[in-house]
């Protein structure tokens, strides 16, 4: 793979790197050196790019080499591409005028969804949720849900629940997949939703999350404000890595060392 970058040989590189998992993508990228990354850049767009950067395990400082590395308009249309709270997650490492910059060349609906998720404080629910989840209404029919599931699925992060929102977009029930497999075409949404949600507070601690994630055993709960609008979804996957930074606090803790870096005395 490596030899069809350094022969430049395009096709071939494409065909072996996009084979591999996503996961597997991102650490052979972030293995590489400035210059090999460079010729990346050339030969993936920026949605296979987004792919990479949505599972990348980088720490925070580093996301500003691998951007600057880029043309702007191309790290615009990655993010733009990525699930919304991942590329928040980006921006957020950024200085504000970066990231008005990107969000202005980047196209209006992206740049919405990124901006809206901007402003949450770190470790709460609204930090780690996404906005791509999948809605629909209880007074529509089963066979009219399965139309909104087909048209949406490929951009919701995940197609496991579909929550049932009022005209005011307040959360009135829930849905799982399976459920609404296994129900007749003609059914009503309101008449096989589950109306009694766990939700989570958008001000919510993230460790708070992961516990009700957890104890419920569900593969995604949705987030409200105040007035039970529903803004985002948080699914398992955001939390196992909520989980893992936790174990590595207190364990530090424990251990008496700081959390970061060993400090080094001369
Ligand atoms: P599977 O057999 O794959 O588990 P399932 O339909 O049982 O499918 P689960 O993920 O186990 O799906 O969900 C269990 C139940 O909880 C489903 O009825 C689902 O609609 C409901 N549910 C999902 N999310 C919530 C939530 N946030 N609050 C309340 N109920 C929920
Ligand atoms: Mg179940």
């Amino acid at each position: 793979m490596l030899q069809a970058l350094y022969d430049e040989k395009m096709e071939e590189f494409r065909r072996q790197f996009l084979k591999l998992h996503p996961y597997d993508r991102a650490k052979f990228y972030v293995e590489q050196s400035p210059e090999v990354r460079k010729r990346m850049y050339e030969y993936l767009s920026p949605a296979e790019m987004a792919e990479i950067f949505d599972h990348l395990d980088i720490e925070e400082d580093e996301y500003k080499i691998y951007l600057s590395e880029m043309d702007p308009l191309f790290v615009a249309q990655m993010l733009a591409h990525m699930y919304a709270d991942n590329a928040a997650d980006v921006l957020n490492e950024l200085d504000k005028k970066e990231v008005a910059n990107y969000l202005t060349i980047m196209d209006d609906e992206a740049a919405k969804d990124i901006q809206g998720l901007l402003h949450y404080k770190e470790y709460t629910a609204g930090s780690i949720m996404t906005t791509e989840y999948i809605a629909i209404h209880a007074n529509q029919t089963v066979r009219s849900a399965m139309q909104i599931l087909k048209k949406e699925a490929a951009q919701a992060e995940t197609i496991y629940y579909l929550y049932v929102v009022n005209e005011q977009r307040q959360l009135v029930g829930v849905l799982s997949l399976r459920e609404l497999l296994t129900s007749d075409d003609d059914e009503m949404i309101v008449d096989i939703m589950n109306d009694r949600v766990v939700s989570v507070f958008v001000d919510e601690d993230q460790e708070d999350v992961a516990r009700k994630m957890q104890n419920y055993n569900f593969l995604a709960l949705p987030v409200v404000d105040a007035n039970n609008h529903l803004l985002g979804i948080i699914t398992v996957d955001d939390i196992v890595d909520v989980i893992s930074e936790e174990a590595t606090d207190d364990y530090s803790k424990l251990a008496g060392v700081p959390d970061v870096d060993i400090q080094h005395n001369p």
